[in-house]
């Protein structure tokens, strides 16, 4: 089945489609800068020689670009049949466990779950909304990236303020990145050779976001990100942990808005505010070998962090079989994980270096020993290919 993914932000709209069959995407794509006075994209498949680059017109939104996304599918040299629509909700509250058709009463819901995730949800809608306009005819289907976390027992989402702050106000822990953790769990088990609901792991994604979660029998029990995004892991950007304390101090001795505060814990932290200059591992990676002192502070407190995470997480479970890496760093940076590593071998992981050193670039492979007690697996993770089965499956069933 084809099933075009699409992921919309507050100034972008990326998307592919996944035949589900193969799990190859026989096209993909990016709108830019989308509300700006230069919107872009770029347009790919393997159907065609070369991408195609072009720009809409000047504060062209969502909806423009679903204009030239339809154009380009049902062009003479794709003409691509697309059987459903799959769609990257950020928060799904409690309203949502798995994939949703989305009529009217889960769009209600997701709107209703906008003061969470003020960012994300209202692009999400947009985009659903446009792509039911463009494609009437077609399923609608949502997949919630809280979906996966809502197997977490209240003992591991309730947060220690006053209960009725959950009862009445929904504030307890969410969690994110779950097309990712469930892909890559399933992807684990397959490895393993262990059935799903018998495989016990951790995952970590890592990349400008990262986070972490506890899978006990292939349902999610526990991870880092909470109400929003901005727990947890240092991330590219993103404080994650901080005193709650800090907030207050900041707001009252230094006089920082709300507003200013915010943007500080998203946009100025993490690796980027604890270096001064870069959110990338790649160039902290590369200032850090040129010496520069607040890049290797900034790369090891994000490992330091990842270890003392990961050792929690490992508390809440009875057993391990594997700890997982995924996300571009995790994928990709072999010192992310052997200085990680070098912090976990008391739980029962020995790394083999040179597996390590030669995994990533797109395949999967496990960098533990042969003996280690708990492997270590690094697995390319595909939030596209996962939304697209759970929105194949979905519409399978209706
Ligand atoms: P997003 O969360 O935006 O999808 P990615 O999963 O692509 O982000 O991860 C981005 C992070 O991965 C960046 O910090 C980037 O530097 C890092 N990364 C990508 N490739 C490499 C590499 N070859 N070595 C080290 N880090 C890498």
């Amino acid at each position: 089945m084809n099933i075009l993914v699409i992921n919309c932000g507050s100034s972008s709209l990326k998307f592919s489609v996944i035949d589900t069959q193969t799990g190859k995407d026989l096209a993909r794509g990016l709108f830019d800068k989308l509300g700006s006075a230069a919107p872009s994209y770029k347009l790919e498949s393997s159907l065609i020689p070369e991408a195609k680059y072009g720009t809409l017109p000047s504060n062209s939104e969502h909806e423009a670009s679903l204009d030239t996304l339809a154009d380009f599918l049902a062009s003479d040299e794709l003409q691509l049949k697309i059987e459903a629509v799959g769609h990257r909700v950020v928060h799904g509250g409690e309203h949502f466990t798995s994939a949703c058709l989305m009529d009217q009463a889960a769009l209600d819901a997701v709107k209703s779950c906008s003061s969470l995730a003020p960012l994300h949800n209202p692009a999400n809608l947009l985009g659903i909304e446009s792509s039911k306009h463009h494609f009437p005819d077609l399923p609608q289907v949502g997949v919630f990236d809280t979906a996966f976390h809502q197997t977490i027992a209240p003992e591991a989402y309730l947060y220690s303020i006053p209960i009725e702050l959950y009862v009445k106000h929904g504030i307890r822990r969410y969690g994110f990145h779950g097309s990712s953790h469930k892909y890559v769990t399933a992807e684990a088990a397959r490895i393993l050779g262990k059935p799903l609901e018998k495989t016990s792991i951790i995952t970590a994604h890592l990349g400008n976001g990262c986070s972490a979660a506890a899978i006990e029998n292939g349902a999610c029990i526990d991870t880092t990100m909470g109400l929003t995004p901005l727990e947890g892991l240092v991330m590219g950007t993103r404080s994650g942990d901080i005193d709650p304390g800090i907030i207050f101090h900041l707001h009252r001795s230094l006089g920082m808005s709300i507003e200013e505060i915010d943007t500080t814990l998203n946009k100025k932290s993490g690796l980027f505010g604890l270096s001064g200059f870069s959110n990338d591992m790649r160039s902290l990676r590369q200032a850090s070998a040129e010496g520069s002192e607040a890049a290797q502070r900034a790369v090891a407190i994000f490992t330091r962090r990842l270890a003392k995470s990961i050792a929690g997480l490992r508390a809440t479970l009875t057993k391990c079989d594997a700890l997982v890496f995924t996300g571009g760093i995790g994928e990709n940076d072999a010192k992310t994980r052997a200085e990680t590593l070098a912090r976990l071998e008391h739980l029962g992981i020995k790394i083999d270096s040179e597996a390590n050193s030669n995994a990533g670039k797109g395949r999967n492979g496990i960098i533990s020993q042969e003996n280690s007690p708990t492997k270590a697996i690094v697995i390319p993770t595909n939030e596209e290919l996962m939304i697209a089965r759970e929105t194949e499956q979905l519409v399978g069933n209706q």
